[in-house]
């Protein structure tokens, strides 16, 4: 399969797990991960109209938006560094999925406020607790959804993301996305002036299925598109 092949065979897979989970045709949707990838593997799928893809440093995501002259939607799912937050908002980024101390969303706010910018964020949750992983402490999120949302008019939270513990099968990841919806539903039932709770980014190649079936209506996917990063 050439990788516009395998972009189909995981869209079809997203349709089958909403319909399995009970879900509408059309919630959630696929997130090409081209981080290492050259640009003539984005412009390969762009030329079939796909036009969502994410990327984890800041610097490459520059580098690819710079020589590409198509209008794609460009994601950072990547930790962001506050000191990288200005080279971040001079550049086209439809949705920061790594949101996770006030510290950074006080520097986003900064420099959103200066080139008078909406920013679209999901706040990340170390859902798992680990030491390695970045993200709020679940406990946390909702205090740090709010005092986001109190502190910057210029950030729009738009829900939350995790990138789940690695475990070999993925029906042992299950309780960890059930806990992303559930904090989502807390979140969603504080009812905080400004803050949707619509996206839950969530399922990488391993784990989309399961994540699917849980409430993910972002899934991040590279390797099972891209193939193997060196
Ligand atoms: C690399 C990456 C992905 C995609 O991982 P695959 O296993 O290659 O699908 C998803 N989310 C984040 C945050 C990543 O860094």
């Amino acid at each position: 399969m050439d990788i516009w092949e395998r972009y189909q065979a995981i869209e079809h897979d997203i349709e089958i797990e909403l319909q399995k989970a009970g879900r509408p045709a059309g919630s959630a949707r696929l997130l090409a991960v081209s981080k290492t990838k050259p640009l003539s593997q984005i412009l390969a799928l762009a030329a079939h109209g796909v036009t969502a893809f994410g990327e984890n440093r800041v610097q490459e995501l520059a580098e690819k938006v710079n020589a590409c002259e198509a209008k794609l939607e460009w994601h950072l799912i990547g930790h962001l560094q506050r000191n990288k937050v200005r080279q971040l908002l001079k550049l086209p980024v439809a949705l920061i999925h790594s949101v996770d101390s006030l510290r950074l969303a006080h520097e986003l706010e900064k420099e959103a406020e200066k080139w008078d910018k909406q920013v679209n964020i999901l706040v990340e949750v170390n859902i798992g607790g680990e030491e390695s992983k970045s993200g709020v402490d679940p406990e946390q999120a909702l205090t740090l959804v709010r005092e986001i949302a109190g502190a910057c008019p210029h950030l729009s939270i738009q829900g939350l993301m995790c990138v789940a513990p690695e475990k070999e099968d993925p029906e042992q990841v299950r309780p960890y996305f059930r806990g992303m919806r559930d904090l989502r539903d807390t979140i969603e039932a504080a009812r905080i002036p400004g803050v949707s709770m619509k996206e839950l980014s969530m399922g990488m190649s391993g784990d989309y299925r399961v994540a699917l079936e849980e409430g993910a209506t972002i899934i991040r996917v590279g390797t099972a598109i891209f193939g193997a990063r060196t």
